[in-house]
């Protein structure tokens, strides 16, 4: 018996190979699920003859502070031009508390669109875990060790030791919530930055997170600098540890570069709506990452630079789309596979409302929930992780919404206040 599970009846659940089951259910806090008996005793039972129970979204590149800076600040500016003259001075001014209430912000948004998981890049971390881990979520975070710009936490040593002491002391949360490395990219960081990040992450065991290869310029600009592509240029640094990388963007990569991140297991994210957002002209090809056999992943980046703020479902429509577009295929990556992609590995549980009209029609044989999903979008009624009820019958329990709103929007007047 397992008088730690929830029991939903008469519900939908898609599993972790796509298969759809109807019936009883039984969700165990450890992240199993089992068709129910009736006779087991549950921590709760739940009507699900209006639910679709999937496993929870995974938002693998994200600057969830940025809600700040959400959705149409500088909105028109190329990337080279955005950061360097709106994100990056507005940067300078960020607070430990202006950053707590975007990550807040972000908190609440990803919880009331079904997303259990972060991979975050920002300043502040040991600012940012505590407000995820209380929200319930599950998170890496990695604090930022660049050599430009100067940021309002100082230069990098000072970051460097102030992420040591972070990483000294361990995940948080019951384990949800880790520390990792951010080398930001490899046109803020020099060698030597790199390097040191790389060896911090080494020495915990932690996890390195990248942008790279997101334009050409960075391309055209490794290649004057080094005669090689960014991939490789970070290889021959020997940057990737194994298991440890995760790239974003990656959308000028050669094959050979993709062979590399596939023999380091480096995971790729894919940011479609950044991507297109920031006119950098192209995206990652997928299938050319598979045929490599690189994991890739899906994140909405940052708000600011991101159409659809942090809906991850959002991001998996935009990246089916951007991919069957760019490659002339209306094969390539199906719902099935956006899904599977969004949720690789997830222990948690998103349950959606199939009273939506955007869940309609299912389809004669049921069998339209996951596109429907995908496609149209979805409300998201429940999210469990590890046995919690993050939200419930669509209302967040570990955040007060009303709250996170009112101080977001006192934060970002006090954010703007010297250049508006
Ligand atoms: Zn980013």
């Amino acid at each position: 018996m397992d008088d730690e599970g929830i029991l939903y009846t008469n519900a939908i659940l898609i599993d972790d190979y796509q298969q759809r089951h109807l019936g009883d259910f039984i969700l165990g806090a450890d992240g199993s699920w089992s068709s129910a008996k009736g006779d087991e005793d549950v921590k709760e039972r739940i009507d699900g003859s209006n639910r679709l129970i999937t496993r929870g979204l995974q938002n693998w590149h994200t600057h969830l502070a940025m809600q700040l800076n959400a959705r149409d600040f500088s909105d028109g500016a190329p990337l080279n031009e955005w950061l360097r003259n709106s994100i990056f001075p507005t940067e300078l001014r960020l607070s430990r508390d202006i950053c707590r209430s975007g990550v807040a912000a972000a908190a609440a948004e990803m919880i009331s669109t079904g997303c259990s998981f972060a991979n975050d890049m920002y300043h502040f971390p040991e600012a940012i875990g505590p407000v995820l881990g209380d929200a319930g979520l599950r998170a890496q975070v990695s604090g930022p060790v660049t050599t430009w710009p100067p940021t309002a936490t100082g230069d990098d040593e000072q970051a460097l030791r102030e992420l040591r002491n972070l990483l000294s002391e361990g995940p948080i949360a019951g384990g949800r919530v880790s520390y990792g490395v951010a080398s930001h990219s490899i046109y803020t960081c020099s060698e030597e930055t790199l390097l040191k990040g790389r060896d911090l992450a080494l020495e915990f065991d932690a996890n390195l997170h990248i942008h790279v290869s997101e334009t050409r310029k960075e391309v055209a600009d490794c290649f004057d600098a080094h005669g090689m592509y960014p991939i490789e240029y970070l290889d021959s640094l020997d940057y990737f540890i194994e298991g440890k990388v995760n790239c974003a963007h990656g959308s000028w990569a050669k094959k050979n570069e993709m062979r590399i991140l596939a023999a380091k297991s480096s995971k790729m994210i894919h940011c479609p709506s950044s991507n297109m957002k920031l006119a950098c002209g192209g995206t990652l090809s997928l299938p050319a990452y598979l045929e490599a056999g690189v994991d890739v992943r899906i994140g909405t980046d940052g708000s600011a630079s991101n159409g659809n703020g942090l809906d991850v479902l959002a991001e998996a429509r935009t990246a089916i789309l951007v991919q069957r577009h760019d490659h002339w295929n209306a094969g390539e990556l199906t719902a099935a596979a956006a899904f599977a992609m969004a949720t690789a590995g997830s222990k948690d549980w998103a349950v959606w409302n199939l009273n939506n009209i955007r869940m309609h029609p299912v389809g004669r044989s049921n069998n339209r929930h996951i596109a429907n999903l995908i496609y149209n979008g979805a409300e998201c009624l429940d999210l469990w992780v590890d046995g919690k009820a993050l939200r419930r019958d669509g209302i967040t329990l570990t955040l007060d919404e009303e709250k996170v709103i009112e101080e977001l929007n006192h934060a970002v007047d006090d954010y703007y206040r010297e250049i508006e």
